[in-house]
């Protein structure tokens, strides 16, 4: 419908039932009109619209170039009422559907805004797990450069494929031991340069009958700690079997199963088993300084420790490696608090405060006394880690120079790094002798010395072998001394010459 005025005009359009007024200014030609309807409505320029008046009749028609806009819109098709009517619904339902685009247009908008500000989010997390990606590649690739590691270590979880278990084992040709050499293992003068028994000494000890261990799995378990021990100089498997080793002849030597439960035998044995899994060859000391990985998990409380403890049970938690499967979850509990108390005690930084500890109560030492037999367990598993130097000379010697070798190895990178270096692993300034006259006067005579106080067995093959290496290295020392000594003279003299 459509009315005018001599001010402006206006036009009424019926738009789904609802009246929708319509104003344009006088000066508003028809063309202009007619433009404006075309455009909202999306109809055609060519198209031609009729007027009608409030009664329906047509107002007044005009071709394309109308002038005479007094006398309304354009219409050149008929005078019928009906054909008004429904070129004028055509109209109002053009308006509708414009009305309609608009609010889609608004609410497209918004959802595009929606969109896009997601795709901007989304688009931020694709560029930080790439950055994670790219750092754990540039992570593995510094190890793998670093270190010969095994394929199926466990190191830091980063491959599942590595928690894998060997789920067959091999057969290998069956050996037997000798009883020479079961003898021998039972001794801290036991070769262990030669034998990888550590299977034969759970069986021995009685672990396997009493906790209902299955063999297979103990194999399996022990496989896999094996795989998790790196290359290192110092730090590796065979230092493992070594200090297992010395656990199995201490408690033969000092009667342990004797004094303690089996439960107590198991956690010293599977804690020396397990104390350094996955030693990067770096310590703690390098750890915190570089703040590394470890260092930043751990809080520089402790990061080997903490981390050889988390592979062990991680190693555990496979059920092909558990030999704990058929444990009660007290057990269980009991086992695993106790091995994480006993690796924790082999930071060499908690060794005055654990051996003071221990000097209190030795006097008075109580066996049925829960604190006194962890303090006591956590002495024998620290004695056993350095314990290389209560062992033949032909022995020992050769682990002073895998020790040096793995500090020069940290010292050279604290020096590349500009870390600070201490003294005793500074290539420059340490020698065998200088290494280890300190560490046996004042940390392990000391030590294995408190423990004889229990023990009194250990001083003829434990005690008096550390005195007698400490004598050996004290001549050494005044060898090294004597010989800087003339070096120093001929070089003054040569010097006293030359001029
Ligand atoms: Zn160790």
């Amino acid at each position: 419908m459509g009315s005018a005025s001599s001010a402006y005009r206006v036009i009424y359009l019926d738009v789904d039932g609802r009246t929708q007024k319509v104003v344009f200014s006088r000066f508003c030609s028809p063309c202009d009109i007619k433009e404006l309807f075309c455009t909202a409505t999306g109809l055609s320029r060519n198209t031609t619209i009729s007027l009608l008046d409030s009664t329906g009749a047509m107002i007044c028609e005009t071709v394309n170039t109308g002038h005479d806009y007094g006398c309304g819109l354009f219409s050149h098709l008929s005078d019928k009422e009906e054909l008004f009517q429904n070129v004028l619904t055509q109209v109002a339902e053009q308006f509708s559907r414009a009305f309609k685009i608009n609010e889609l247009k608004t609410e497209v908008t918004n959802r595009l805004a929606m969109l896009e500000k997601r795709v901007e989010l989304e688009g931020m997390k694709v560029v930080e797990i790439e950055k994670c990606r790219s750092d754990i590649k540039k992570l593995r690739e510094e190890m793998a450069s670093r270190n010969n590691r095994s394929v199926t270590s466990l190191s830091f979880l980063d491959d599942n494929k590595k928690l894998t278990p060997r789920r067959d084992v091999p057969s290998y040709p069956k050996y037997m031991l000798s009883q020479q050499t079961i003898d021998a293992l039972r001794k801290p003068t036991f070769d262990v340069w030669l034998w990888d028994c550590t299977e034969h000494m759970y069986h021995d000890l009685g672990l396997v009958k009493d906790f209902n261990i299955n063999p297979i799995t103990l194999k399996r378990w022990l496989l896999c700690i094996h795989d998790n021990y790196r290359n290192n100089p110092f730090h590796n498997f065979r230092h493992c079997f070594c200090v297992t080793q010395m656990m199995y002849s201490m408690i033969c030597l000092c009667n342990l199963q004797e004094k303690f439960t089996q439960v107590d035998i198991l956690i010293l044995m599977t804690a020396a088993v397990c104390h350094d899994l996955d030693h990067p060859g770096y310590n703690n000391t390098y750890q915190i300084n570089a703040r590394t990985e470890l260092a930043v998990r751990y809080n520089d409380i402790s990061p080997l420790e903490n981390h050889h403890c988390a592979v062990a049970f991680q190693i555990f938690s496979q059920p092909d490696c558990n030999i704990f499967a058929n444990f009660d979850p007290e057990a269980f509990k009991q086992i695993r608090q106790g091995t994480i108390t006993l690796i924790l005690a082999t930071d060499m930084a908690r060794h005055g405060e654990i051996l003071d500890s221990f000097k209190q109560k030795v006097d008075n030492f109580d066996f049925t006394n829960e604190e006194h037999v962890t303090c006591l367990k956590m002495v024998l598993i620290k004695c056993c880690d350095i314990s290389n130097e209560v062992r033949p000379m032909e022995v020992a010697e050769p682990w002073v120079d895998c020790l040096l070798e793995e500090y020069f190895m940290q010292s050279d990178r604290e020096k590349a790094e500009g870390l600070p270096v201490a003294p005793f692993m500074d290539r420059e300034k340490v020698t065998k002798p200088t290494a280890q006259i300190g560490f046996i006067k004042f940390v392990l005579i000391p030590m294995f010395e408190s423990v004889m106080k229990l023990f009194p067995q250990i001083e003829e093959v434990m005690v008096q072998p550390l005195r007698e290496s400490r004598d050996r290295y004290e001549e050494l020392k005044q060898i090294d001394d004597a010989m800087n000594e003339k070096k120093k003279s001929e070089n003054l003299t040569m010097g006293g010459k030359k001029k």
